[in-house]
């Protein structure tokens, strides 16, 4: 059983798809986390984005893991752990310039489907409902508009100690937007089978009532 929630950056996506897996007791798979644990071996190694024969032998010779249970997931890169290193603002900028390497998704998209082989999982990212499991029984697309976007951004900056304006955050959000959504390989798109959520003005328990709601109904489906 697959939960695939695809969206822009800061729609909301991580922290609801935590609290849908810590809820229903399943996987948590952070697809986000992956492409920035990349970035960051990458940028520590000045290996440029452009460069895809050094990237496929990096991202082959990379380990990446999760450890621990949602919400509390730790990332691990090479037995590393670097959840707090891939948040910071130089990986931020750089990921979407790394992820839309083919080399790069191929092993990645792979790993995914390795990590949620057999399990339940809520899977989270750009590109699962369309690439990485069209199959998935329940299909979100999250967005919210560019200012809610910002002010939740500006609430983990806040939370790691770090002072952004506004506007600083939403011209790093569309930026990133639309790299996301107009590269060639997996472009950030709905999936035609996904349900759109608008998450603007929705609490954080709104969202996750609305994904368990339908987690249950398609389950009864079956
Ligand atoms: O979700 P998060 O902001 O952590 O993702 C970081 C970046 O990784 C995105 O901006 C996007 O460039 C890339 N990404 C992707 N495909 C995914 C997940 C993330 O291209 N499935």
């Amino acid at each position: 059983m697959i939960i695939a929630i695809d969206g822009p950056a800061g729609s909301g996506k991580s922290s609801t798809a935590k609290a849908v897996a810590a809820k229903l007791g399943i996987t948590f798979l952070d697809t986000g986390a992956m492409y920035r644990a990349i970035t960051l071996k990458a940028m520590r190694q000045n290996i440029p984005y452009t460069d895809d024969s050094a990237l496929g032998r990096l991202v082959d010779g990379t380990v990446i893991a999760f450890e621990g249970s949602p919400p509390d997931v730790r990332v691990l890169m090479d037995g590393e752990d670097v959840s707090t290193l891939i948040r910071s603002d130089e990986v931020t900028k750089n990921v979407s310039d790394y992820c839309a390497i083919d080399v790069v998704r191929e092993a990645l998209v792979a790993q995914q489907r390795k990590i949620a082989a057999g399990l339940p999982v809520v899977c989270e990212g750009r590109d699962i409902g369309t690439v990485v499991f069209p199959g998935a029984e329940v299909k979100i697309f999250m967005s919210a508009s560019v200012e809610e976007r910002a002010k939740r951004r500006q609430k983990d900056f806040e939370a790691m100690g770090v002072t952004k304006s506004i506007q600083e955050l939403m011209g790093d959000i569309e930026v990133r937007d639309e790299k996301d959504s107009t590269r060639s390989n997996s472009p950030l798109t709905k999936a035609s089978d996904a349900i759109e959520m608008d998450t603007t003005g929705m609490t954080l328990d709104d969202q996750v009532s609305f994904i368990v709601e339908k987690y249950y109904s398609s389950s009864t489906l079956k």
